[in-house]
């Protein structure tokens, strides 16, 4: 039996996508062995390889400006290969901490070159992510980095940030594909697969070509965008399953009315949860509201015992990986795209009981 999975990443994935390739995990549609298997430079794989890249194209709307890459190293390799391709050599870029991956992408950044910060949230242990009017961005930086969806204190950016002609740079790890996204406004997005997209093992980095450029001939030649978008992402061997899930998982959220209406159901799977949790007093939620995450939604309960006794009792009642980031406690349930409404409002059940046996 499956259990409802509300893991921070890697996450719950589609049934549909699970089934689809466990019918072609031993044999692909009839080739007789798996794409596990296959070579990477084959017909077949050429197929699930470009097929994944336009799948996900089609589904963000990213304009001919750009490339959609897959790439590994997860989302964090991106921390480093961000500077080293985009600051220039006596560049700076600006960079807004609004959380544990935020700052790992600015400390990252300051081995490569200046750093800016244009905001912080680590007084406020990031409850809300900053107003436009705390931003003081650098018209001359090199980028702006922002982090739209902070996984662990359950924080996103509802608006871009508003950075005049400077190239945004956005780690969207933990809210890809939940929601439509101004592609065409920023000069690379990156998000590692395993929480909304896919397996572990490929990162998606979707960059404006003009900026692939900007390298120093000096880097290694894998950690350069631009060798992997003149090999659309086959400079090396790729790692083919995981694309292959990508592909599979871009084609269900097509199926299911692509971004528009998957924000639209994220939005009301959110709304049933904080709704919940605002009913009264025993359960709380950290965060302000209008900073509130539609992926990861962090709360507390009146004590750490009560959390612990809750975390036991929802694995009994197969629901799992509740428990929050090992830095800020807690209880989080991760909410992404193939979390059903019904998976949400059996966790809302669940917390009504809970409450009344121990409130
Ligand atoms: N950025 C964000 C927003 C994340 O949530 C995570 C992982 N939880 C990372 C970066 C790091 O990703 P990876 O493990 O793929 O390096």
């Amino acid at each position: 039996m499956r259990t409802l999975n509300f893991s921070a990443g890697p996450g719950t994935l589609p049934i549909q996508v699970l089934e689809q390739a466990q019918r072609d995990l031993v044999d692909y549609q009839g080739r007789g062995l798996s794409v596990m298997e296959m070579s990477h430079r084959s017909p077949d794989y050429d197929d699930i390889h470009l097929g994944a890249i336009g799948a996900m194209g089609t589904l963000l709307g990213v304009p001919d400006t750009h490339d959609v890459l897959f790439l590994q190293g997860g989302a964090s390799l991106q921390f480093a290969m961000v500077p080293m391709n985009l600051m220039g050599p006596d560049g700076s870029a600006d960079y807004v901490v609004t959380g544990t991956w935020a700052k790992k992408a600015y400390q990252e950044a300051q081995k490569f070159g200046r750093a800016r910060l244009v905001a912080s949230t680590e007084e406020i242990g990031h409850a809300r992510v900053p107003h436009g009017s705390e931003m003081d961005v650098d018209p001359g930086a090199a980028y702006f980095h922002y982090t739209s969806n902070n996984t662990i204190t359950g924080t996103q950016f509802h608006t871009m940030p508003d950075v005049g002609e400077v190239p945004l740079v956005c780690d969207m790890s933990s809210d890809i594909l939940s929601r439509p996204v101004n592609v065409a406004a920023h000069g690379l997005i990156y998000a590692g697969a395993q929480k909304n997209m896919g397996p572990a093992g490929t990162t998606a980095v979707i960059v404006q070509k003009d900026l692939l450029d900007r390298a120093p001939d000096s880097l290694p030649t894998t950690l350069g965008y631009k060798i992997h978008s003149d090999k659309e992402s086959r400079y090396n061997t790729p790692p083919c399953w995981a694309i292959y899930i990508v592909g599979l998982v871009c084609r269900w959220v097509a199926s299911q009315g692509g971004l528009t209406a998957m924000a639209r159901i994220n939005e009301e799977k959110a709304a049933i949860l904080y709704e919940r949790i605002d009913r009264n007093d025993f359960y709380r939620g950290p965060v302000e509201v209008e900073s509130r995450s539609r992926m990861n939604v962090p709360f507390r309960l009146p004590s750490e015992d009560l959390e612990a006794r809750f975390l036991v009792a929802a694995g009994e009642a197969q629901m799992s990986n509740l428990k929050g980031h090992r830095s800020v406690g807690g209880i989080r349930a991760s909410i992404y795209n193939a979390m059903p409404k019904s998976g949400v409002e059996a966790l809302v059940g669940f917390m009504d009981e809970f409450e009344r046996q121990n409130g």
